[in-house]
C-alpha cells in the first residue's frame, strides 16, 4: 500500500502573526516557517502505518515555492521514503491543489491520501474534502483514529457528541485532527538520511493544472482588540457587573 501525505509550509505556530500595514495580507517577510502542524500530524500517522506493516511507501508532495523544499526535508527527515514538490510562487487555491494531488494520487496508485484537516495559515478546511470529492473516493474527516482491515479501514471521528465508528473502503482520503497523534522529532542521521532522499520536481502545468484566482482577498485586519480586564473585589460585585454592565446574566 503506498501512502501520499500533502504537506504545506505554514508560517511557524509559535510566531506572531502581524497584518501588513496596507491591509492586503500577512508580513511574510523573514518571518519563521515551519510544516503545518495538522500535516506533521499526517505525517506521523502514515509512517505508524508503515511501521505497522501495513503500507509499503510514504510519499510527500508539497505544493509552493522552491523554499517548500525545507518543509520536504523535515518530513523526510521523519521518515518519509520520497516526494515531489510542484514548484510554483503562483497564489493557491484548494481547488487547484486539489487537483494537482489528484493527478499525483492517480499517477503514483496510492491508496490512502492523509492531509491535515486544515493548513493554520488560510484556515481554508477545504483541499481534502474537494480532493475526495473530485476524486469519487470515500472521505474520513478530522480523524482521531485510523485503523488498516481487509475491508479498507476502520476511523473514528471526533463529534460534538462524542466519538464516531466508521468503516470506509480502500482507496481512500482522510483528513487529521489534532488527537490523533503527537509526531516525532526527526533524529540527527534521519536529517543526514534525509538529505539524499529523492525529491521529484514538477510544475502544475506539468499536471495540467491552471493555478487561475478565483478567489480575491478584500482585506486583511488584526482582531478588535479586547479591553483591559478589571479585579473585582467580591463575588456580589462581578454579579453586579455582570448583571448591569455586560448585561450577560
Ligand atoms: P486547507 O484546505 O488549505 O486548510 O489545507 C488542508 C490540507 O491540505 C493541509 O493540511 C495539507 O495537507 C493540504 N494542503 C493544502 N495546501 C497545500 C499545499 N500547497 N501543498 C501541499 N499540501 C497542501
Amino acid at each position: 500500500m503506498k501512502i501520499l501525505v500533502p504537506v504545506k509550509r505554514v508560517i511557524d505556530a509559535n510566531i506572531r502573526v502581524r497584518v501588513k500595514s496596507d491591509h492586503t495580507g500577512v508580513e511574510m517577510n523573514n518571518v519563521k516557517m515551519a510544516m503545518n502542524p495538522f500535516c506533521e500530524i499526517a505525517v506521523e500517522e502514515a509512517l505508524r502505518i508503515k511501521e505497522a506493516g501495513n503500507a509499503d511507501e510514504v510519499i510527500l508532495v508539497s505544493v509552493g515555492p522552491t523554499k517548500c523544499q525545507e518543509t520536504i526535508r523535515t518530513g523526510l527527515a521523519m521518515g518519509a521514503d520520497r516526494a515531489v514538490h510542484v514548484e510554483t510562487d503562483d497564489t493557491l487555491e484548494p481547488l487547484a491543489v486539489a487537483k494537482m494531488l489528484k493527478a499525483i494520487a492517480k499517477k503514483e496508485e496510492t491508496d490512502l491520501v492523509i492531509l491535515g484537516k486544515q493548513s493554520i495559515d488560510d484556515d481554508n478546511n477545504q483541499t481534502g474534502q474537494i480532493l475526495a470529492a473530485i476524486m469519487g473516493r470515500p472521505l474520513g474527516s478530522y480523524i482521531s483514529e485510523i485503523e488498516k482491515n481487509d475491508a479498507g479501514f476502520m476511523i473514528t471521528r471526533e463529534i460534538d457528541a462524542g466519538l464516531e465508528k466508521l468503516q470506509i473502503t480502500s482507496p481512500a482520503v482522510v483528513t487529521t485532527d489534532l488527537r490523533l497523534n503527537e509526531p516525532r522529532y526527526a533524529s540527527l542521521p534521519n536529517i543526514m538520511k534525509a538529505k539524499k532522499k529523492p525529491i521529484e520536481k514538477l510544475t502544475p502545468a506539468d499536471l495540467g493544472v491552471s493555478t487561475e484566482q478565483r478567489v480575491q482577498t478584500i482585506e486583511v485586519n488584526d482582531p478588535p482588540e479586547r479591553d483591559a480586564g478589571v479585579m473585582v473585589s467580591s463575588a456580589a460585585e462581578l454579579v453586579e457587573k455582570l448583571r448591569n454592565e455586560a448585561k450577560v446574566i
